[in-house]
């Protein structure tokens, strides 16, 4: 990953992607305090546009609130670098990661005076589980590791530390032959995957769980408009995983998954056992909108040129 050419935005600069490095004794390597973003740009029919970036900005400069860091830019300048990341590195598609963290001018739990730096890096990365995924849909494990409960660690924010438990939920299920984990939250609903928020679809509704327990999602704010537009109702409330086993449909949403039909979860076939009828519809339009086939969300892409 680091041995490639391109440029990467750095502090306000574009540095060669070999030289974008950092100290040994940077902070959030030793204790994961920063957040970051995963957005993703598409080839539109306008032109090469990120999608949503507004709202992934203002995720991140919320995310770096939450944790009590003060990011030294503008969100225009954020805006500006994730532009200009992907422009500068030729990309007529990409993933972007923004992220926020503090450097080496101290150490240890109590450090005062850090500096906080910002990256965004850009780079072609296709469908997340593979193109497949999208079609015949993923084999889901309910996690042994619980999501974060918000008082441990605040959900509201995209948190770098966050992740350690998502990682392992998804080493779990990955070992145990699934292909992403159901994680639930400390009461035992469902929560979330390792990296997307979760749907599912019962006598022509769509349920998803409430904000508590899972990251804001600006794919599962999409599926919400979407799905409006199709007429379709969507309700956020508390879900059992045995709700999960006998829903009728059931997908994942994430900038990185977009819209991931799930067909089975804990050995139980979801629905049909493949991509139902409203995942498919949902993830056509998903596709159609961050490709700028949908004249209703022109809005929602950001040329890069
Ligand atoms: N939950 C978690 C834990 C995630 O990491 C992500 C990916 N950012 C999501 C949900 C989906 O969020 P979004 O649609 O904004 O990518």
């Amino acid at each position: 990953m680091a041995d490639r050419d391109g440029v990467i935005w750095f502090d306000g600069e574009m540095v060669p992607w070999r030289e974008a490095k950092t100290h040994v004794l940077t902070h959030t390597l030793h204790y994961g305090m920063g957040v970051f973003e995963g957005v993703r740009a598409y080839k539109a029919e306008q032109g090469t546009s990120i999608f949503r970036l507004k709202e992934h900005t203002n995720r991140l400069f919320d995310s770096a609130h939450i944790m009590n860091m003060t990011i030294p830019f503008s969100k225009d300048e954020i805006n500006e670098a994730q532009r200009a990341a992907v422009r500068e590195n030729n990309l007529p598609s990409a993933y972007l990661r923004p992220m926020v963290f503090f450097g080496s001018e101290g150490m240890g739990l109590r450090a005062s005076n850090l500096k906080v730096h910002v990256i965004v890096a850009a780079w072609e990365w296709g469908a997340y589980m593979g193109a497949e995924a999208l079609e015949r849909g993923i084999k889901v494990r309910t996690s042994s590791y619980t999501r974060h409960h918000v008082n441990i660690s605040m959900t509201r924010a995209k948190a770098n530390g966050h992740y350690i438990n998502s990682m392992l939920a998804l080493q779990e299920a990955l070992s145990g032959g699934a292909d992403e984990a159901m994680l639930l939250d400390p009461e035992g609903y469902v929560a979330e995957g390792s990296g997307e928020n979760i749907f599912l679809v019962k006598d022509g509704v769509i349920y998803t769980p409430e904000l508590t327990a899972c990251l804001n999602g600006i794919t599962r704010n999409t599926i919400f408009h979407l799905a409006e537009d199709l007429g379709l109702k969507v309700v956020e409330k508390r879900i059992t995983r045995d709700e999960v086993y006998i829903a009728d449909e059931a997908f994942f949403t994430g900038t990185a998954a977009e819209v991931t039909p799930i067909r089975e979860v804990d050995g139980r076939i979801i629905g049909c056992g493949s991509r139902g009828p409203v995942s498919t519809r949902l993830q056509q339009l998903y596709f159609d909108t961050v490709h700028g086939r949908n004249a209703k969300h022109l809005e929602w892409l950001t040329p890069v040129r």
